[in-house]
């Protein structure tokens, strides 16, 4: 089986190619991936010089290209995206560039090659904040709040057109927050950890009672890796988290994990639009499939501390660049 990845340089995709290399042993992996600020070939370092891994550098949205790349692959799993939201307040374009018009592209080449099933990664985001009724299934309108969430939204709306109009064997997974190794440091979780590493403040949006469904990227990759085999081919699948917590919470427990002091927690003024809850029903992944999250918060936590403890240069010099560039909460 030869599967076509694309953001395979970026944190779920470097982690998932890992994941299939190790657990499915006659698979070739051809990883498209831009090497936007996002994506690091760093993080596939380990896995570069093996024979069943090739990468090409090159744009989702240049037809050549995935045209190129597409050629052979009997699966595609799509994963390239810009996927900063505080990014996409400052400026949507390359946010619809990519995330829109370049899922279309690859559709497009998917359709005329010999392609049995694309995997489309989108988001909980896409179904905006919780309401009442409680947590999203796949049945649930789709209400995005923020340009990254309307992006993903767009993207998925043409992945099922794409499966309907053209009989596309085509499945979109939506998972809830992830961490883990190699996510990069402007997102919550690494920037967390990173800034109690460094001693520095830990910034908050608002009043930090937001709630999120953290998911350890390794139950990310065993539900993608399910989707792929036993997803359904037109459907839709939930891949939420075990359980909600409020950003606050999730400060804490990190500084209780580091035994620094809460002192260290910064409320800053909220973002835009910002969605209190995000929450997605499980149901129907694990009916269908039998996955269901394995790694808690806390122990995904642990985990993830270790690695970024053993991994500074990574994380630092990246830091240094967004300092400079003076980007988020970095000084
Ligand atoms: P990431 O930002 O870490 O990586 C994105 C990768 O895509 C990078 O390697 C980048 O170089 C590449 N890329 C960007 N634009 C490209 C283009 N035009 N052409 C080719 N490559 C391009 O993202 P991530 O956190 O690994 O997320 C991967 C996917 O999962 C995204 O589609 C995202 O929307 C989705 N997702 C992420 C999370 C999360 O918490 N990280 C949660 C739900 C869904």
């Amino acid at each position: 089986m030869r599967l076509l990845f694309t953001g395979g340089a970026g944190f779920i995709g470097s982690n998932f190619i890992r994941y299939i290399l190790q657990k499915r042993p006659s698979y070739e992996i051809v990883n498209l991936d831009a090497l936007t600020y996002a994506g690091n070939l760093e993080n596939l370092q380990d896995i570069e010089s093996s024979e069943r891994y090739r990468f090409t550098q090159g744009r989702i949205e240049d037809p050549k290209t995935v045209a190129e790349a597409m050629k052979g692959a009997d699966a595609v799993v799509h994963l390239a995206a810009e996927s900063h939201v505080d990014r996409s307040i400052e400026n949507a374009t390359p946010f619809l560039l990519t995330n829109v018009l370049g899922t279309q592209i690859l559709l497009e080449a998917a359709r005329n090659g010999s392609v049995r099933r694309f995997l489309h990664v989108s988001t909980d985001e896409v179904y905006g904040s919780v309401g009442p009724k409680g947590p999203f299934t796949e049945e649930d309108a789709l209400r995005p709040r923020s340009p990254y969430a309307a992006s993903k939204a767009a993207a998925d709306h043409l992945v099922q057109a794409y499966a309907v109009t053209y009989e596309m064997p085509v499945i979109i997974a939506r998972p809830s927050n992830a961490f883990g190794p190699f996510q990069y440091p402007e997102k919550f979780i690494p920037l967390l950890v990173t800034n109690t590493l460094e001693g520095r403040p830990l910034p908050i949006y608002g009043d930090g009672k937001n709630i999120r469904e953290w998911i350890y990227v390794e139950d990310v990759c065993c539900a993608l890796d399910q989707l792929l085999h036993e997803g359904r081919p037109g459907e839709t699948y939930n891949v939420g988290g075990p359980g909600g917590w409020s950003n606050v919470e999730v400060a804490r427990l990190i500084l209780a994990l580091l035994q620094k002091p809460e002192s260290l927690v910064t409320f800053v003024p909220d973002r835009p639009g910002h969605d209190f809850w995000y929450a997605l029903d499980n149901s129907k992944i694990k009916r269908e499939t039998g996955w269901e999250p394995t790694v808690s918060l806390e122990d995904g936590l642990k985990r993830a501390i270790v690695w970024y403890e053993e991994h500074r240069y990574w994380w630092q010099r990246i830091k240094e660049r967004l300092h400079r560039e003076s980007r988020g909460y970095w000084s």
